[in-house]
């Protein structure tokens, strides 16, 4: 633990975590600033809280003095590491860390850490509802909405953090330790902030760093870059495939989860795969990393299985919304890379009509080739990648440029014929016509409800078995 007794810390960046740790911070009696590029009017929301505690703001901008004159940074996950105050202080030798890091350090108890590219937030809530259902203390945090600093008063020594770890989170870690640690998959994402493939693999691979040969980590054996990360992990390697067994970990065997916790050890049946509520093979992987995980954390298949029974889709991850005149309406606003689209549609065999577009990543649409000729009709563009998506996918598919999500939803529902599916899974970020992907599912899911007025469609609860 560290002590900030006096200690003048700076707080770059006021989203949800930048605020919890200024609060925090305050709390432990450092002398708390707080600078932001947005507004103070843009901030109003938070800054009575903040000046309330004797918290100092700087809004509209950063100054390079404020941050000189600081003994500690704490870099909010949206702020990228190459803003020149940054670049700049930590020339200097002062220490900037990241609220990950910066909480971590208070927290009691073991932490269960998950990073990937895609399916973070379905297993981190995953693994936190078998912890519970084990009976293990457990507490959720992370990404996925509640920032970890907020977890540390509650936490106690025999408590599991169960925690969803970005890229960007784990760029500003230094002594973050988890005693499990699980690479989903690495797929090409976020580029545009990172620069090259290989940086972001390396930002994931961080999760371990600290690890030692006491610790563990749970990789998929089906992807190429998260498998190579096993070369460089201190800690035992378990793995998990729904493609072949594995050595030590979970994987699939004649339509069952299969367990194996040491090489010489008895092969354990979890549950059927029929148990598992989800669609799509993603979506068995995530199961199997949390099988893994929890497995070696000490939850009883048991309590595995019914948590895996119980769980529902988290909302915008492939979320059923509707079915009207035997349409199926799927919001997988949560899809914004590639690899995530390319799931969805998998989780599909046919007769998709697939909205894609938004705000570009500098991603790679070709990728899609094969599955859209395969299983989409059509499909359907929006945002400011509409022409990127366009010129890569011309000639493989029908495309139908409609630029807003409203016009795309009505296109898609006109020329859908029942059995057919209309999947927004867009591959892209919301930034250029949305708050976020939360504000676009919920912007589809209404455009679909509208839909069902405007074209009198008579509404079936009923969804087809697909994956
Ligand atoms: P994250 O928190 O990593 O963004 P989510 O669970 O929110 O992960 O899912 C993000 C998107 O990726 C959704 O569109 C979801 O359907 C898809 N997805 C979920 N799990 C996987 C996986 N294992 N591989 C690829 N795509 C996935």
């Amino acid at each position: 633990m560290m002590d900030l007794k006096g200690k003048k810390v700076l707080v770059v960046g006021l989203g949800k975590s930048g605020l919890a740790a200024a609060l925090f911070l305050r709390r432990q009696g450092a002398q708390v600033t707080v600078s932001d590029i947005r507004s103070a009017e843009a901030l109003a929301k938070e800054l009575p809280a903040l000046l309330d505690e004797g918290i100092m703001v700087e809004s509209g901008g950063h100054g390079l003095l404020t941050f000189r004159r600081q003994d500690l940074i704490v870099v909010s996950p949206g702020v990228p590491l190459d803003t020149p105050e940054l670049v700049q202080v930590k020339a200097f030798g002062l220490p900037v860390i990241g609220e990950l890091e910066l909480a971590a350090r208070f927290l009691k108890g073991k932490i269960l850490a998950i990073t990937g590219s895609n399916g973070k937030t379905t297993t981190t809530a995953l693994v936190g509802e078998i912890l519970e259902a084990s009976g293990l203390p457990t507490l959720v945090g992370g990404n996925i909405g509640v920032p970890v600093i907020s977890l540390i008063d509650e936490s106690k020594d025999d408590t599991w953090s169960v925690l969803e770890v970005s890229s960007f989170q784990l760029e500003t870690t230094e002594q973050f330790h988890p005693a499990i640690a699980v690479i989903l998959n690495i797929t090409p994402d976020h580029l545009d902030r990172h620069g090259s493939f290989e940086n972001y693999a390396l930002a994931k691979e961080r999760i371990f760093a600290a690890q030692t040969e006491k610790d563990f980590v749970v990789l998929n054996a089906d992807n190429v870059r998260a498998a190579a990360a096993a070369a460089r992990s201190a800690a035992p390697v378990y793995w998990f495939s729904v493609e072949h067994q594995v050595q030590v970990g979970a994987w699939i065997e004649d339509g069952t989860v299969r367990f194996r916790k040491a090489q010489d050890a008895e092969t354990e049946t979890i549950m059927p795969l029929s148990a598992i509520p989800l669609k799509g093979s993603h979506n068995v992987e995530n199961v199997l990393a949390a099988v893994c995980a929890t497995r070696l954390a000490g939850a009883s298949a048991e309590a595995i299985r019914s948590a895996v029974e119980k769980f529902k889709a988290v909302e915008h991850r492939l979320e059923f919304v509707a079915t009207l005149n035997g349409v199926e309406f799927y919001n997988d606003s949560k899809a914004t890379n590639v690899d995530a689209t390319a799931k969805a549609i998998a989780a599909f065999p046919k007769g998709v009509h697939l909205i894609l577009g938004g705000k570009d990543k500098n991603s790679d649409y070709t990728q899609l080739t094969d599955l859209l000729r395969s299983r989409v009709r059509a499909v359907y563009t929006i945002g400011s990648a509409a022409p990127k998506i366009e010129s890569h996918l011309r000639g493989v598919v029908s495309l139908h440029s409609c630029e807003t999500l409203d016009r795309a939803v009505s296109a898609a529902a006109t020329a859908a014929h029942p059995g057919d599916i209309v999947l927004l899974a867009p591959a892209c970020s919301s930034f250029d016509q949305f708050e976020n992907y939360e504000h676009r599912g919920r912007v589809f899911k209404e455009l679909v409800n509208e839909w069902q007025s405007i074209s009198g469609w008579p509404a079936g609860a009923e969804r087809g078995a697909h994956s």
